[in-house]
């Protein structure tokens, strides 16, 4: 399955976000346009979660800040055992967790260049 990591963009300040918010974090807007972000993202920040919610598997789990470039930035899962402030990263579309018979899909993150 391919897909395009989408974020969403405030009509009323321009701030990016992703995954959506109910309102714009920066102005509290809540009309926004969907904008594409691209192929290749930087890894910000990160944070490994041992206690994980019930019916995300693999344990433990990365989440990371990455940046698109123009301060575009978005949340989502690290694929990446060693992750690095500033490696590049590129988005990858795949299973998330399952909650119950409901399996949910969403983007991660993978090392642009393996090895
Ligand atoms: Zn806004």
């Amino acid at each position: 399955m391919q897909e395009r990591l989408t974020g969403f963009k405030c009509k009323r300040c321009g701030r990016v976000t992703y995954p959506k918010h109910e309102r714009c974090l920066s102005c509290r807007g809540t009309e926004f346009e969907e904008v594409g972000l691209g192929d290749e993202c930087t890894l910000l920040t990160y944070t490994k979660l041992y206690a994980l919610p019930e019916g995300i598997e693999m344990p433990p789990l990365t989440l990371g800040v990455v940046d698109f470039g123009g301060g575009v930035r978005a949340l989502g899962q690290i694929i990446s055992d060693d992750p690095k402030i500033g490696m590049k990263l590129r988005p990858v579309w795949g299973k998330l967790r399952k909650i119950g018979e409901e399996e949910m899909y969403g983007f991660k993150f993978e090392p642009a260049e393996k090895g």
